[in-house]
C-alpha cells in the first residue's frame, strides 16, 4: 500500500469567475425530477426540445455525407461547399468585405476561438449587461476582467451608447453585440447599429455580431446585419445551424471576418491559428451548411408564426400579472420579464423550481441594473405548456407575496 495519501486536486482558480446560471440550474431539477414531478422547462433555448424539427433536406445531406464517406477530419477552416455557401449568406445580409470564413463546432466555438484570438492579459471586451453567459464564461477563462455595458430596459433593452462610450478604456479591443438578443428578444435599429459603428471606428475597436438568431425575427421588422452598415471596421458574424435552421445538437457554427483587408489580416491570421490547432469542426454535418443557406426554407414561416404566437401569449401574461412586466421580444424566442418582488431572483426560481416544478432562469446569471430582478422564459413550449407554466407562476406568487 502506498503511504502517502493523494491530496485534492483544485481546480484552476479563475474557473471561480466561469458561470453558466442556464445549465447550472439542472442539477436542482435533478433533484425535483428524481422526486417523480414532471418539470416544465422554460428554460433552454433548444427548439427540439418541443414541437420544432430539424428540416428533412438538412437530415439527407449529412445522412448522405456519411455515406459517402465524409467521416474524417475535415480541413481547419470547414469544407469548400460549407464556407462558399457561407460567403453566399454574408453577400445576402449585406457584407460585402468579406475577408475571412472559417467553420467551428457551434457558434459557441467560434466565440472561443475569436475571443482568444484578439484579447491580452489586461485588455477587456465591451459585452451586454444581461448577457448570454458564454460571453463572460470565455472571458473569465482567458483571465479577462469583465466590462459590461448596459442594455436599457426603458429603451426596450436597446444598448445604451452613453454607457458604452463611458466604459471604453484605451485597453477596450472589441464590443459584443447580440442581436436579436438572448436574453430579451430586442432588435436593434439601423440607427443603433451605425452608432456602435462609427464608436468602433474611432477607438479601432472590433465589432463582434453575434446574429444565430437573424431568421427570427417576430414582426414586420427587418434584421439588419451590423457588418453591412460598417463595410470597413473589423466585424465578426457569427451565425449558424442550431437556431435558425433547428439543428442545435449538431454544433455548426461559422464566423465571418469583414473589414477592411490590410487592417483586420493579422487578427484573421491568428484566428487561423486556433482553428488549426483544434484540428476541424464536426464533418459530415458541415454538409448541412449549403442545403440550409440555398435549399428549401419553407421551415421559417412556420417557426415565425408559432414563435409570434407563443410570444404575444407570455407578453399578454406578464403584463396581466401583478408584480411581472416585460418588454415585449421582437426576434428569438426569449422574453425577460421585470419582477417586483422583496426576495433576489435566484431564490424565486429556486423556489418557483422546487415548489410548482417550472424551470426559468433568474436575471443574476445573465446581469441586470443594481435593484432590478427578472427571469428569463423561453417561449418555446406549445400554448397549452406554456399556460400551465404561467397559471403555475401565477399561484406562486398569489401565495408567497400575498
Ligand atoms: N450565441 C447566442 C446569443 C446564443 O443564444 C447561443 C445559444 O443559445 C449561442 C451563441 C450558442 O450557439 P451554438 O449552439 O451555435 O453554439
Amino acid at each position: 500500500m502506498p503511504t502517502t495519501q493523494i491530496r485534492e486536486i483544485t481546480a484552476a482558480a479563475r474557473l471561480d469567475n466561469v458561470r453558466y446560471a442556464i445549465r447550472d440550474l439542472a442539477c436542482v431539477a435533478d433533484e425535483v425530477a428524481i422526486q417523480g414531478h414532471k418539470i416544465l422547462p422554460l428554460n433552454i433555448g433548444d427548439p427540439i426540445t418541443f414541437d420544432f424539427q430539424t428540416p428533412r433536406h438538412l437530415i439527407e445531406a449529412v445522412h448522405k455525407a456519411m455515406r459517402d464517406g465524409k467521416n474524417g477530419y475535415a480541413p481547419s477552416s470547414g469544407i469548400k461547399e460549407a464556407l462558399e455557401a457561407i460567403r453566399g449568406e454574408a453577400a445576402r445580409k449585406g457584407i460585402n468585405t468579406v475577408q475571412d470564413v472559417f467553420v467551428t463546432s457551434g457558434v459557441s466555438e467560434s466565440v472561443d476561438i475569436c475571443l482568444a484570438a484578439l484579447v491580452n492579459p489586461g485588455e477587456n471586451i465591451l459585452t451586454p449587461s444581461p448577457d448570454y453567459p458564454l460571453y463572460s464564461a470565455v472571458l473569465a477563462k482567458l483571465g479577462i476582467e469583465l466590462n459590461t455595458y448596459d442594455l436599457n430596459e426603458e429603451d426596450g433593452w436597446q444598448p445604451d451608447l452613453l454607457d458604452i462610450k463611458r466604459k471604453i478604456t484605451p485597453r477596450t479591443r472589441a464590443i459584443v453585440l447580440i442581436n436579436p438578443n438572448n436574453p430579451t428578444g430586442s432588435v436593434c435599429s439601423r440607427k443603433m447599429l451605425e452608432q456602435l459603428a462609427e464608436l468602433a471606428r474611432r477607438h479601432n475597436l472590433v465589432l463582434f455580431a453575434d446574429e444565430i438568431y437573424d431568421k427570427l425575427i417576430l414582426d414586420d421588422d427587418q434584421h439588419i446585419a451590423l457588418a453591412a452598415v460598417a463595410p470597413d471596421v473589423p466585424v465578426v458574424t457569427f451565425g449558424g445551424l442550431s437556431k435558425n435552421y433547428l439543428a442545435p445538437g449538431w454544433r455548426i457554427g461559422w464566423g465571418v471576418v469583414s473589414g477592411e483587408a490590410a487592417a483586420v489580416k493579422p487578427y484573421a491570421e491568428g484566428i487561423g491559428k486556433l482553428l488549426r490547432s483544434r484540428l476541424c469542426a464536426n464533418h459530415p454535418e458541415q454538409y448541412a451548411i449549403k442545403a440550409a443557406l440555398e435549399g428549401p426554407q419553407d421551415h421559417l414561416p412556420e417557426v415565425r408564426k408559432k414563435l409570434r404566437v407563443r410570444r404575444d401569449l407570455t407578453v399578454k401574461w406578464c403584463n396581466s400579472t401583478p408584480r411581472v412586466s416585460c418588454v415585449s421580444p421582437r426576434g428569438a424566442f426569449y422574453a425577460y420579464p421585470r419582477l417586483d418582488i422583496p426576495e433576489g431572483d435566484d431564490v424565486f426560481v429556486r423556489e418557483l423550481l422546487i415548489q410548482k416544478h417550472v424551470l426559468v432562469v433568474h436575471g443574476s446569471g445573465f446581469g441586470q441594473k443594481a435593484g432590478t430582478k427578472h427571469f428569463r422564459i423561453v417561449f418555446l413550449p406549445d400554448e397549452k405548456t406554456l399556460k400551465n407554466a404561467y397559471s403555475a407562476i401565477a399561484e406562486f406568487m398569489r401565495e408567497r407575496y400575498p
